[in-house]
């Protein structure tokens, strides 16, 4: 089979069709708990994790029994107005009493994280027409922020290279610096002080556009795709602070960080925040079947069912909301996560892993940081240790090492100049073990 002719066909997601495609592909063929399998038959620890979603490993039986059942029912019914199966409900209260902590009241499905975070965004402009501002429709988010593909979660997006071809976006969204220590405009190297610039902009936006314009602020509790960016611990609980001050909403964007990556039930939970929304997906159903969800707490909820004329209908919704199959894959899932404890787990192994990765830093002048929360972490590259130039993404060369990496049987992803890694929530700390030494040793040959 010719993989290298099949692939010119298909355009890969986030690729450069220019390129042809032309860079070997990594084909999988099979799943195996923490571990894949190519058309080959290299056997790889799945350092990915799919793509940041495979949180309970690849083919769990119980996961499989459940879809499989659910298929011998019925394979799919819709959830529009008036009709439902009963999965669907009865995920939405395990989701309900899962965040009672946040009071989350509602949920809304979907097929993944692009439809889970555009839903935030109508669904808090909805609240504001239904709460009787309807002036309020900017969003405020967060440079290097990725909230998925859809119009509204592009424009709310803080990475110009999705911007670029896809204009003009949605006006009134308005990006705000990062809360990273590695890199800043203010180049300050202390969280507190950091903190202290971030929450200054943040009021001082919302001052310059007045909070009567300001529908939200929807940010990442850590950020992923935009290069593993953990903000300081006071940082969430400030932004909830400026948020309740102005009357803002405040949306989590958990679609990586739901489900215990981070070592917590939700990142924002390990904040010591509760926001109004959360977008869920990817753990939600471990990419067993697309899910997505997006969550409303009890203002949220109560605005929008006693408002009056078209403010308290929702006009909102897929023809896979709430899919069976879906909802029989994440009632397993769910109970994996709890059962196995894996947020405790990402927590403990992540820890792990970040120590064996940190003397990375010592040992090559390329890696300028280690970082990460959970089973969540980057490789930071640079050209020059000093002044933190990250290395340039065109010249490949994260790209390189995690080839060498997939060559001594581990996956980790390259994104621009960082090398990321995102593995399921029961890798076992010698898997962690097995991870650092293949990116050493992979360090060592591109080097
Ligand atoms: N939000 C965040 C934080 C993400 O990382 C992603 C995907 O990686 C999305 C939204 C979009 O999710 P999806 O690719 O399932 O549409």
């Amino acid at each position: 089979m010719n993989y290298q002719q099949r692939q010119k066909r298909f355009w890969h997601p986030m690729s450069s069709a220019a390129a042809g495609h032309t860079t070997p592909t990594v084909v999988i063929a099979q799943g195996d708990g923490n571990y894949v399998v190519d058309v080959e038959g290299h056997r790889m620890l799945d350092g990915v994790g799919g793509l940041w979603n495979v949180n309970v490993g690849h083919n769990r039986p119980e996961v499989k029994a459940a879809i499989a059942r659910q298929m011998d029912v019925l394979s799919y019914y819709q959830t529009f107005d008036g009709v439902a199966h009963p999965l669907v409900y009865d995920l939405a209260d395990r989701l309900c009493a899962m965040f009672e902590q946040e009071d989350m009241q509602r949920v809304m499905f979907g097929s993944g994280g692009s439809d889970a975070c555009e839903t935030a965004l109508k669904m808090a402009r909805q609240y504001w027409v239904a709460a009787g501002e309807p002036s309020r429709t900017k969003f405020l988010s967060l440079r290097n922020g990725y909230h998925g593909v859809h119009m509204g979660g592009t424009s709310v997006g803080g990475n110009g290279v999705y911007h670029y071809n896809h204009g003009p976006l949605l006006p009134g969204c308005i990006l705000l610096d990062t809360p990273w220590l590695y890199r800043n405009p203010w180049d300050c190297e202390d969280a507190e002080e950091l903190v202290a610039h971030c929450i200054r902009q943040l009021e001082d936006t919302i001052a310059f556009h007045g909070p009567q314009t300001i529908a939200a602020f929807i940010a990442e509790p850590v950020q992923g795709a935009g290069g593993l960016i953990v903000p300081p611990a006071t940082y969430w609980r400030r932004v909830r602070d400026v948020c309740d001050r102005n009357g803002i909403l405040l949306i989590a964007d958990e679609v990586v960080t739901g489900f215990g990556r981070t070592g917590c039930m939700l990142g924002s939970r390990g904040w010591g925040v509760a926001p109004d929304i959360l977008c869920l997906a990817k753990g939600i159903s471990a990419g067993y079947v697309p899910l997505g969800a997006t969550m409303y707490n009890r203002r949220i909820a109560e605005a929008i069912e006693h408002g009056s004329g078209f403010s308290h209908m929702v006009m909102h919704g897929y023809t896979y909301s709430g899919h069976p199959l879906a909802c029989a894959a994440s009632l397993a899932v769910l109970d994996i996560v709890e059962s196995e404890d894996l947020p405790g787990n990402a927590g403990r192994v992540g820890q792990h892993l970040l120590e064996q990765l940190q003397p990375l830093e010592q040992q090559f002048e390329t890696v300028g940081d280690v970082r990460g929360k959970g089973l969540m972490l980057a490789l930071d590259l640079v050209t020059d240790k000093a002044s933190r130039t990250p290395l340039n993404p065109m010249e490949g060369f994260a790209a390189r090492v995690a080839d060498a990496a997939r060559r001594r049987g581990v996956l980790v992803r390259a994104i621009a100049n960082k090398v990321v890694m995102s593995p399921p929530l029961t890798l076992k700390l010698e898997e962690a073990d097995m991870m650092a030494l293949a990116l050493r040793e992979a360090l060592h040959e591109c080097c």
